[in-house]
């Protein structure tokens, strides 16, 4: 008769990985040997990752979507140390009357448009800076490790650098600018931490767009914009 079946899964080398299935052959309390089944899975495991990438990317931009996003902040909010010089920052970004661009243009030119910023953001971003698309045309940012002087400054070089690379396209240059909230990591929840940099982007819009506002508990501090 036959013991126990058991099952597990082995990450070879080279990229590879097995599951593999044994029972114990027995014959009444004496152990005869083993059976093994083992099944090259890596093609399983490599279709599983791709899904997974697909379903934290958002199609058209390709940057982390909502959800990833907010993963991502959720991490940093609970990684973040308690007393620090080196907070970091969360950035809100919105495209400053984006449906003018969609009226004048189309949806499709719309489209490309937000494709070019994304691009735009990656370039000017560090290796450790995350960007995500929050929906629409609403962008995040999650600086990490840097000082609020580091973090206004980031703001400001992403706000120049969007109004300074209009999109070539057949109907001609596309300018467009961004409005930027910004709030710095101080020990808040996720939360908290997005609807503090959603009043300073607010901010931004009501002091005329094209410009980043910094969340400091009710004040404000603007770019020349
Ligand atoms: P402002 O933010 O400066 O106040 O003005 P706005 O014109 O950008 O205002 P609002 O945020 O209300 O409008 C956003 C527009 O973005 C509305 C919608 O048609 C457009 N939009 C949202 N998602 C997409 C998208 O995926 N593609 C395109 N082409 N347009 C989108
Ligand atoms: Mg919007
Ligand atoms: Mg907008």
């Amino acid at each position: 008769h036959v013991g126990l079946a058991h099952t597990i899964e082995v990450d070879a080398a080279c990229n590879q990985a097995f599951e593999v299935d044994w029972v114990t052959i027995m014959h009444g309390d004496e152990r005869l040997g083993h059976v093994w089944l083992v099944r090259d899975i890596t093609g399983r495991k490599l279709y599983e990752r791709k899904l997974a990438a697909l379903a934290a990317t958002d199609p058209l931009t390709t940057l982390p979507n909502r959800r990833s996003f907010m993963a991502e902040l959720e991490r940093t909010v609970a990684e973040q140390q308690s007393v620090d010089d080196r907070p970091g920052a969360l950035l809100m970004l919105d495209i400053d009357h984006f449906k003018r661009v969609n009226d004048t243009y189309g949806h499709p030119v719309g489209d490309r448009v937000l494709k070019h910023l994304a691009d735009v953001i990656t370039k000017v971003l560090r290796r450790e800076d995350v960007a995500g698309r929050l929906g629409g045309e609403e962008f995040a940012v999650l600086l990490r490790g840097t000082t609020n002087e580091t973090s206004f400054g980031l703001a400001e070089r992403l706000r120049w650098a969007v109004c300074n690379a209009p999109l070539d396209c057949d109907d001609g240059l596309i300018q467009i600018t961004i409005s930027i909230g910004l709030a710095v990591f101080d020990g808040a929840p996720a939360e908290s931490m997005l609807s503090r940099a959603d009043q300073a982007l607010y901010e931004a819009k009501e002091g005329g767009r094209n410009r980043v506002c910094m969340w400091s508990g009710g004040g404000r501090l603007l770019s020349a914009g």
